[in-house]
């Protein structure tokens, strides 16, 4: 009886798979949680209380049926479970490592208060690579090819999601991409000790056996434009992101040995590919034996501290003028830095580079939070005469992204452009201001996770096909 194996949350208690010793975790890049095996996650799944309205689900972007994939997964079912998990994911096995689950579903499951959540994360990536390692994982067949091509531009999780939810339903699926590898900041951003590459790898290369085809190394509004795109697919969806570091406005930001957090990440993470990167390789970009600075207090910081302390760093400290419950990066990932030796300087804000040439240090005022504001943050205010100074050989910025300069990127100035620079779209169709041109993920939102860019990439594929069914129709109708 299924009941007889749920609702276990008051005798068992939540327990994640192990997590590799600090120590250890600190001498190489590779993901800090093992996986658990068929009982612990059959054991997990039981936790859950089958609630009539499951509030995880509720808050997870992709609305996954969370309560049936953890009772299958309960029952031993877990072909089932993986049938289910990816009707509405086209990357579980990712969201289930790199979620900011306690912000989503684990955050608003029912028992948390109390009993402590049901490790939703760990049971949908042990579902999903049971079904790897057991061949269930398919690559997308169509049941009837159709004529029309879609281009899409930009290879990260939203214009992959787009990809193969086009390609399932028969389409001609091209996708552009800038750089020499698929799979956006899920390659080049996201370390490898939250998500190994050839995990990310491993889907790009199932994309492309269902027949989704790539195009590396083509940037469009330099190599191609967005016109021709136009006139070679029956629609296109831009979904390239957003890599335009925010500015620091301080005293001796122009230093030597200041960097943009991305640029830190992507020589690492090349680094780790194989691929030859001369400014790590001269030791420009490479933390070993160094005193590291890291200014921000969102993933992209504790990302990179977490780097630099792998990559032997003498010392690594992370600034952010808020305290640590107001910081926006995941108290999970804060933690897991805690444990691997990195400082966090709390209450405290830059105001001014110092060094000859090249920076040797962060100047830093003590902040107060004062008064909240309209958004309900209480605004940092410096305190007078708290100045301190912190040693250091490299400084890492990592204060947010924003979109690149459109519409002048893609050399189409009729493209809207919303307020805050992003891609403005119609909510509804999903379409941009120019006919057949759709565009997902980042790119519209802003900064934001890789979950909310496959629900966005899905939705625009939906969209697009409804775009293109319309047309086929009226063809149809004018013959
Ligand atoms: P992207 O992943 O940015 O992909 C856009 C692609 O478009 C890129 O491959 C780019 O090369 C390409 N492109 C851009 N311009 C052009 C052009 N003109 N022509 C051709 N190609 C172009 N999210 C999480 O959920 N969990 C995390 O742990 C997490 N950690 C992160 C860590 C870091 C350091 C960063 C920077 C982000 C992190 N995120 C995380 C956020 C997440 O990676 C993004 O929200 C997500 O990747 C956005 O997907 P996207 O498809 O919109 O864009
Ligand atoms: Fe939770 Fe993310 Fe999975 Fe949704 S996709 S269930 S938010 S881990
Ligand atoms: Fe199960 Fe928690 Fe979801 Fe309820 S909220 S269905 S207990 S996982």
């Amino acid at each position: 009886m299924t009941t007889d194996r749920m609702l276990k949350f008051v005798g068992t208690e939540k327990r994640m798979p192990s997590k590799r010793d600090a120590d250890e975790r600190r001498a190489d890049f590779g993901e800090i949680y093992a996986e658990f095996d068929a009982a612990g996650a059959a054991e997990q799944a039981g936790r859950c209380s089958q609630c009539g309205v499951p509030y995880c689900q509720v808050h997870c972007p992709l609305q996954n049926n969370i309560p049936d994939w953890l009772m299958l997964t309960a029952e031993g079912r877990l072909e089932e479970a993986y049938e289910i998990s990816s009707a509405t994911n086209n990357f579980p096995e990712i969201c289930g490592r790199i979620c900011p689950q306690d912000r989503l579903c684990e955050g608003n499951c029912v028992i948390e208060k109390g009993f402590k959540s049901v490790t939703i994360g760990s049971v949908e990536k042990y579902i999903t690579e049971t079904a790897f390692e057991n061949g269930w994982v398919k690559p997308a067949k169509p049941v009837r090819e159709r004529e029309e091509s879609v281009g899409i531009i930009g290879g990260g999780p939203g214009g992959l999601a787009a990809a193969e939810q086009l390609r399932k339903r028969g389409y001609q699926v091209h996708v552009y991409d800038r750089y020499d590898r698929m799979g956006g900041l899920m390659i080049y951003g996201i370390p490898n000790f939250k998500l190994e590459k050839d995990v990310v790898e491993r889907r790009t290369a199932l994309l492309a056996d269902g027949g989704v085809q790539y195009h590396a190394n083509t940037e469009i509004g330099r190599d191609v434009t967005l016109e021709d795109l136009r006139q070679r697919h029956g629609a296109v969806l831009i979904a390239t992101g957003v890599y335009k570091a925010r500015a620091m406005q301080c005293p001796g930001v122009g230093l030597d040995g200041i960097y943009d957090a991305l640029d830190y990440l992507t020589a690492s993470n090349r680094k780790g590919l194989g691929d030859a990167v001369p400014a790590f390789d001269d030791g420009t970009l490479d933390a070993k034996g160094k005193k590291i600075v890291v200014i921000g207090g969102g993933d992209t910081a504790m990302d990179c501290v977490r780097t630099a302390i792998r990559q032997g760093a003498e010392q690594v400290t992370c600034v952010y003028r808020r305290d640590k419950a107001n910081m926006p990066g995941s108290q999970r990932e804060v933690a897991n830095a805690e444990e691997e030796g990195v400082t966090f300087e709390w209450l405290a804000a830059p105001e001014a580079f110092v060094g000859d040439g090249s920076v040797d240090g962060v100047r830093c005022q003590r902040i107060h939070l004062g008064v909240a504001d309209a958004t309900g943050r209480q605004a940092p205010q410096p305190i007078d005469g708290s100045s301190f100074t912190i040693d250091c050989d490299i400084a890492i910025k990592a204060l947010g992204f924003d979109p690149e300069d459109l519409p002048g990127l893609f050399g189409a100035q009729d493209l809207k452009v919303s307020r805050w620079g992003t891609i403005g779209i119609d909510f509804k169709s999903m379409m941009t201001s120019l006919d057949g041109v759709f565009a997902a993920g980042d790119i519209v939102r802003g900064a934001s996770l890789v979950v909310w860019a496959v629900r966005d990439g899905r939705d625009a594929a939906d969209r697009i096909h409804g775009y293109l069914d319309a047309k086929a129709e009226a063809a149809r109708s004018a013959a």
